[in-house]
């Protein structure tokens, strides 16, 4: 299929796609790598009256450490962060979890700005970036503004960001060395989006405790869900099977899957627990061979 009649502007600069997000508002998107709204558009889902493309904006393209952080502009390829020594060496939790979105062809196209501005609530960057505790940066008419991950992401498809306001990056808070990391999916094929998905970073003391765990999963709620519960009950303690099994007790009770064509609720529960199993032990093995 064809998506229908189009209008298109290309911005040369952040402040250019903001003066024309404000002047056609909401009826304008912003196109980033095109790899989930022209589908869209394609099936009539989404019916923008004019594409503002960003392609050119190159001040959004970076990712680099910056004061404990890992910063990463919103035009950012998927494909460039995953193989990015900076983002491995501050977050390795995120080229685990790249290498789960779609094909390598998507990632040389996908934005890291276009799957968090897209809020898909399978989708894998949003959960980490909530997992991490990450921030949004906004920047509309009035300024920039930094948005907690967990305040970003309101429902499907929905987000904090307000219609003539554009994502300009995400900040990662750094990962201490020695950090274990793991990531688990469900999905029918390769390349599919999550039926399920899980990640996990542990790190340890030098006395062996756990003393920062990260636990996150997407494809069970309207949105990514950071497990904070099963974070404090691996928190602290040795790493043991029945801390594993405790913090994997929190997660049905943190989570609100729906049915759909996939899969029932209490199979994504299910399997939303189990997989929190399996990235807890995985990143607790990690971390302990790092250390
Ligand atoms: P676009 O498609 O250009 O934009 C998406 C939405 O975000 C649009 O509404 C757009 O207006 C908005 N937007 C984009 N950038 C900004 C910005 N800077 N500021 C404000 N709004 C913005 N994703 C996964 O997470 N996991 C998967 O397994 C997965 N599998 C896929 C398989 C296939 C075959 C395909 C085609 C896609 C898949 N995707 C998957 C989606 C992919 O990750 C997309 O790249 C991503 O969701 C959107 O990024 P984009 O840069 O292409 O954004």
């Amino acid at each position: 299929m064809k998506p229908p009649p189009v209008k298109y502007a290309r911005a040369g600069d952040v402040q250019e796609a903001i003066a024309l997000l404000t002047e056609h508002g909401s009826d304008a998107k912003v196109l980033a790598g095109g790899q989930s709204l022209i589908p869209l558009m394609n099936f009539r889902l989404a019916r923008p009256s004019i594409l503002i493309d960003i392609n050119r904006v190159r001040e959004l393209d970076y990712v680099r450490e910056d004061n404990g952080t890992l910063a990463i502009g919103a035009m950012t390829r998927q494909r460039d962060v995953e193989t990015s020594s900076v983002a491995a060496a501050s977050v390795p939790l995120l080229p685990e979890v790249l290498r789960h979105v779609g094909h390598i062809t998507n990632r040389n196209r996908g934005t890291v700005g276009g799957s968090l501005a897209h809020a898909d609530p399978a989708a894998e960057l949003p959960a980490l970036v909530t997992g991490l505790g990450g921030e949004l940066v906004v920047q509309g008419p009035n300024g920039v503004r930094t948005i907690p991950a967990e305040d970003f992401f309101m429902s499907t498809f929905t987000t904090a960001l307000e219609p003539d306001e554009v994502l300009i990056g995400v900040r990662l808070p750094r990962l201490p060395g020695g950090t274990g990391v793991a990531v688990e999916e469900l999905a029918r094929r390769h390349g599919d989006f999550a039926i399920v998905a899980a990640m996990a970073a542990v790190h340890l003391a030098p006395d062996r405790s756990v003393d920062l765990v990260r636990l996150a999963v997407s494809g069970v709620d309207s949105v990514p869900v950071r497990l904070h519960a099963a974070e404090d009950a691996l928190t602290g303690g040795r790493p043991s099977a029945e801390a594993i099994e405790a913090a994997a007790a929190t997660v049905a009770d943190a989570i609100h899957p729906a049915d759909d064509v996939h899969a029932p609720a209490s199979y994504r529960r299910d399997m939303a627990q189990l997989l929190v199993k399996r990235v807890a032990k995985a990143a607790l093995e990690r971390s302990e061979t790092k250390s």
